[in-house]
């Protein structure tokens, strides 16, 4: 599976598809990312870590996906997210989330950012 890629033309960016916990929702009929749901940690880590650490500060544009939502990476991953972000100087990053999470996204763009 490829989990790192760019994407060219508008908006261009570097795109990581990361390994997550199993999504809080699960029932979206047409979704098979859940099939890459984990519940081993180190396992996560150890896939996410290796991906990140090919992000270069080509655009400064990161997307980050995964097998759920932002909230369902281990917190080990989106710490090195957080890290990654200051040491490649990236401005800005794409997330995504199940809207079950809405009431957290100011709390996870803080994370990020502060
Ligand atoms: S919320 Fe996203 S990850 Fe979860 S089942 Fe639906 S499409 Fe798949």
């Amino acid at each position: 599976m490829e989990r790192y890629s760019h994407i060219k033309g508008k908006m261009q960016r570097e795109i990581v598809l990361l390994k997550a916990k199993p999504c809080a929702w699960s029932i979206c009929t047409f979704c098979d990312y859940i099939e890459d749901n984990s519940t081993c940690l180190e396992e996560m880590i150890a896939i996410n870590h290796t991906v990140l650490d090919q992000i270069t500060e080509e655009y400064g544009i990161l997307e980050v996906i995964d097998s759920a939502s932002i909230f369902e990476l281990p917190q080990e991953t989106l710490e090195r997210i957080k890290q990654i972000i200051q040491a490649k100087h990236i401005h800005t990053l794409f997330i995504e989330s199940h809207w079950l999470y809405y009431q957290h996204s100011q709390e996870i763009k803080k994370f990020f950012w502060y």
